[in-house]
C-alpha cells in the first residue's frame, strides 16, 4: 500500500504545498489569525522560531513537540512574514538554517522512530527533487547548490564531471538535502509584506529586534582590536593613515564593527581620521549601512574579500576561516581562554 503523509507530518514538514493547503482549507487568513484568541499562541510560537534559530544552543532533541498541527504550520508561516518585515538578512539567513536543520532532524527520525517512516523521508526528498540515491546532478543545479557550501571539496574544480554532470558520493547526499532545502526555503519566502502587517506585527519585530541585538553583543562582546582580522586593521590603517580607500574597504570596515556590536557615532569616528572626511557623507554611508535603510549589511564572506582586493596580510588564523567574523570570534574566544585563571 502507498505511504500517505499525515497530519502529523505537515506539522514536521510545513514547507510542503500540501501543508499550506491543510490551513488553508481549515479557513485559516492573516487576518484571522492575528485577530483569534488562538493567534497569540500562534505568534509565540513564531517568535519562538525565530529565537531558536538565533541561538546558537539550538539543538534538535526531544523537546520539538508537536502539539497541535495547525499552529505548528501558521507559526512557520507567521515567522517568515515577520522576518521579511524585519529585512534583516543575517536574521533571515539564520531562520533558513534552523528551518532546514528543523526538517533533517525529522527526516532522520523517520529512520530510528519506532513510528518514522523511510518511506516518507524518500517522499520529502524527491519533493525537493533529490533522489536518496542520486549519483549526479547537471552542472547548473550543481553550482546553485555548491554556492552555500563551504568546504573546497564542493568547488566545480575539484569534481568529477561526465556529460554535463556532477558526480555526487554517497556520503554527500545529505549535506546537499540540506543545502537544497535551504534554498527552497529561501525561494519560499513571501516578496513583500504590507506595510499594514508590518505595523501590526510591530511588538513582535521588536522583541526579535531586541533578541538579535543581544545574541550579538554576547558572541562578540567587548570589542577587542587585537583581534580584528588582518584584512579589517589594514583597512584601518589604510583610513588613517589618510590613503583612499575604495568603497568596498570602507562597506567592510563599516558592517564588521557594526556587527561586533560597535556604535555608528564610533564608526563615523573611525573614518574622521582619513584627511577627505566630510562629515554629513559618511553618517549618511555609515547609517545607510547599519540599517537606517531598513536593510541591514552584513559584512563579506572572505570569499568576497579576497574578489575586492581586500584580503590581506592573511595569518595562521585565517586558515581555518571563511569569514572575517568567524577569525573574530575565535581569535576572541582563544585569547580570553589563554587570560583565564588556571587553578
Ligand atoms: S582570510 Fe578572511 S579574515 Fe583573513 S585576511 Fe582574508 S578576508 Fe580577512
Amino acid at each position: 500500500m502507498a505511504v500517505q503523509l499525515e497530519p502529523e507530518d505537515f506539522a514536521k514538514y510545513p514547507f510542503l504545498e500540501e501543508a499550506q493547503d491543510f490551513v488553508r482549507a481549515r479557513g485559516y487568513t492573516l487576518d484571522r489569525i492575528l485577530t483569534s484568541s488562538s493567534g497569540k499562541i500562534i505568534a509565540t510560537k513564531a517568535v519562538d522560531r525565530i529565537l531558536f534559530a538565533l541561538s546558537s544552543k539550538v539543538r534538535f532533541d526531544d523537546t520539538i513537540k508537536l502539539e497541535s498541527v495547525e499552529k505548528e504550520i501558521l507559526s512557520y508561516s507567521i515567522a517568515r512574514i515577520l522576518i521579511v518585515c524585519i529585512n534583516n538578512r543575517a536574521i533571515t539567513e539564520k531562520l533558513m538554517h534552523y528551518e532546514s536543520d528543523r526538517v533533517r532532524y525529522f527526516l532522520d527520525k523517520e529512520l530510528t522512530d519506532e513510528r518514522g517512516s523511510p518511506e516518507k523521508k524518500r517522499i520529502i526528498i524527491e519533493t525537493i527533487g533529490i533522489a536518496p540515491d542520486q549519483e549526479a546532478l547537471p552542472v547548473r543545479a550543481y553550482v546553485e547548490l555548491a554556492a552555500g557550501l563551504r568546504d573546497d571539496s564542493w568547488r566545480l574544480v575539484n569534481r568529477d564531471i561526465q556529460n554535463g554532470l556532477v558526480k555526487i558520493h554517497n556520503d554527500e547526499i545529505e549535506s546537499i538535502v540540506r543545502e537544497k532545502l535551504r534554498i527552497i526555503l529561501h525561494k519560499k519566502l513571501p516578496r513583500e509584506v504590507p506595510e499594514e502587517i508590518c505595523s501590526r506585527l510591530q511588538p513582535l519585530i521588536e522583541q526579535i529586534t531586541r533578541a538579535n541585538q543581544e545574541h550579538i553583543l554576547e558572541s562578540y562582546g567587548d570589542i577587542e582590536e587585537g583581534c580584528f582580522p588582518p584584512c579589517i586593521k589594514a583597512l584601518i590603517a589604510a583610513v588613517a593613515s589618510g590613503a583612499n580607500i575604495p568603497h568596498t574597504g570602507r562597506f567592510a570596515i563599516t558592517a564588521f564593527l557594526h556587527t561586533i556590536g560597535m556604535h555608528p557615532a564610533q564608526i563615523v569616528e573611525i573614518f574622521s581620521q582619513a584627511p577627505d572626511f566630510d562629515l554629513s557623507r559618511t553618517v549618511y554611508q555609515v547609517e545607510h549601512i547599519t540599517g537606517r535603510s531598513g536593510t541591514e549589511y552584513t559584512p563579506p564572506s572572505c570569499a568576497t574579500m579576497r574578489t575586492y582586493g581586500l584580503c590581506v596580510n592573511r595569518d595562521g588564523w585565517c586558515e581555518h576561516v571563511h569569514h572575517p567574523l568567524s577569525y573574530y570570534r575565535d581569535r576572541k574566544k582563544k585569547e580570553q581562554k589563554k587570560s583565564e585563571p588556571t587553578d
